[in-house]
């Protein structure tokens, strides 16, 4: 009998524990080393005094595409995981009182923008229909193709053209909306996957079809419950996990790797190597003792990357009632803001925040009465502004604290039970993200598709790439899309 093939996932993000499962699901004997103590990568959990506290992702979409991943392994996802609506998918408040529920009901949005702007009902419509025709080009037939050739690109470009990918997604939504404050409503999806709203290709628009078309959702437990449930799966289809398992070289004969290093000094064999850990990381560091390896990496750095993240992560010993779970905090200026976070050295003065209240839907995540959040405000990535967090973290978690006890939260402070921040060093240090970036490269339309980094390697033809670096982009259902391509292209080599 002939031995199974061995694959090896260097990261467990939500990208490399997708790809794992399927890998495993089709035979193939998948190891998967992860550098920290828990599963998840972004979507890693602290559990502190009672209270859960997801570290990134908390707007699930395209929950199909998750449950494909039960189901093609015979297996039910409702055993490992629950999926909970929410409703509003968002609240959206500016400083003036004015918000906006943002609802899968179309009667509820008309009502809504016609009290703004009556003009904007049908201009609504118009952009909804765009973005719906985006998503169908975009996501539902490009999202899982691997661009490996120029010939990929081509093939996309006369629908690229229809769609006008090159303008920007602010630039369309405005072409359909009058409103100033519906534009920024429509357009502000692209900063969710590190995009800036007035570059980012048209193309990211479809998010706002992909929210409408299959809802948003929370799982029971939090994001980590289903990263758990993930994790589950792979063990149970016989895959291993190693925690605390760092990879410090990725191992090549002649122009193929053979085996991948860990930094306690174990050698893992595998027939294919795929990378979920930062793209830069993966190339300087893990192959930065190889020709490919540095040049791969200079080519990379020469590149856009996504701006960071200031997250806080925090514990009140009460609950407020008129929340919901997602809010779009808005500051006074938008445009100049953004423009500020994707470009200047310095901190901007104001902010735009997003402030999560798991509770809402799931109030097992913090003690009876109590709440868990967290509140994130994006800020420039450590090339752009390299400030020094050990001093300002603790002067900007002031700052936004004193800001949401002022607009949303009334005696935060002394309710506070426990709280923790995570800067653009942790982005670095912990995830060995490259210059503290939150979501990889910047998603703009040269930087997209073909101009991401491929599934495949172009030169090391059994090392593969998955994860928020390669088409197409960060997001969940993003690099879960991205673990089904390079999975296609790994089952195909390992096939031969
Ligand atoms: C605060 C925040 C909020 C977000 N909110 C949302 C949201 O609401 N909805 C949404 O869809 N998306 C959201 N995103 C984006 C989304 O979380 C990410 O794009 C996605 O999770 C990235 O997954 P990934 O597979 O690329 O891997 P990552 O999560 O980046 O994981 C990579 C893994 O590789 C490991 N690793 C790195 N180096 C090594 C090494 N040398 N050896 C072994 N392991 C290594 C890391 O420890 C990590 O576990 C958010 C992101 C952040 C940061």
């Amino acid at each position: 009998m002939s031995q199974a093939k061995r694959a090896v996932v260097i990261g467990a993000g939500f990208g490399g524990l997708a790809l794992a499962i399927r890998l495993q699901r089709e035979g193939i004997q998948t190891t998967l080393l992860e550098k920290r103590d828990k599963p998840g990568g972004r979507a890693y959990v602290w559990h502190d005094q009672g209270f859960t506290f997801d570290a990134g992702p908390t707007v699930i979409t395209d929950p199909a595409a998750l449950e494909e991943l039960f189901t093609g392994a015979g297996r039910r996802m409702a055993d490992y995981v629950e999926l909970l609506p929410v409703s509003p998918f968002y609240r959206l408040c500016w400083e003036d009182g004015y918000r906006f529920d943002y609802v899968n009901d179309q009667a509820e949005l008309d009502r809504q923008i016609h009290a703004r702007n009556p003009r904007d009902v049908a201009g609504y419509r118009r952009f909804l229909a765009y973005s719906r025709a985006v998503y169908e080009a975009g996501y539902v037939k490009l999202g899982t193709v691997p661009f490996l050739s120029f010939r990929d690109m081509v093939a996309a470009a006369p629908q690229l053209a229809t769609l006008q990918a090159w303008r920007s997604v602010y630039g369309r939504v405005a072409s359909f909306v009058e409103d100033d404050r519906l534009r920024q409503a429509l357009s502000f999806h692209s900063l969710l996957v590190g995009g800036n709203p007035f570059e980012t290709s048209s193309i990211y628009a479809l998010i706002h079809a992909l929210e409408r078309q299959g809802g948003v959702w929370f799982p029971r437990g939090g994001t980590g419950a289903l990263v758990a449930g993930m994790a589950k799966l792979f063990a149970d289809l016989g895959g291993r996990l190693e925690l605390n398992a760092p990879v410090g070289r990725i191992e090549l004969e002649g122009a193929r790797v053979s085996a991948v290093h860990t930094e306690d000094g174990r050698r893992f064999n595998a027939e294919a190597v795929a990378s979920n850990a930062d793209v830069v990381h993966t190339y300087r560091t893990l192959l930065g003792h190889e020709a490919r390896g540095r040049e791969e990496a200079r080519r990379l750095m020469g590149k856009r990357f996504s701006m960071s993240l200031f997250v806080i992560h925090f514990g009140l010993k009460r609950r407020h009632a008129h929340l919901q779970h997602h809010t779009v905090c808005f500051g006074p200026r938008y445009r100049e803001l953004i423009d500020e976070i994707f470009k200047r050295e310095t901190l901007a003065e104001d902010f735009s925040l997003y402030l999560h209240a798991p509770c809402v839907t799931d109030p097992s995540l913090a003690p009876e009465g109590c709440a868990s959040h967290y509140v994130l405000a994006p800020v420039p990535h450590l090339g752009t502004a390299d400030i020094d967090w050990a001093v300002e973290g603790p002067k900007y978690r002031d700052r936004i604290f004193e800001y949401l006890e002022r607009h949303y939260l009334p005696g935060l402070r002394e309710d506070l039970v426990t709280h923790r921040i995570f800067t653009p060093h942790d982005f670095r240090d912990e995830l060995n993200a490259h210059l503290g970036s939150a979501f990889s490269l910047e998603p703009i339309l040269t930087q997209s598709a073909w101009f991401r980094p491929h599934n495949r390697d172009d030169k090391i033809l059994n090392l593969y790439i998955v994860g928020a670096g390669t088409h197409p982009g960060a997001g969940v259902p993003g690099v879960v899309g991205s673990a089904k391509a390079t999975a296609g292209l790994m089952l195909e080599d390992l096939a031969r």
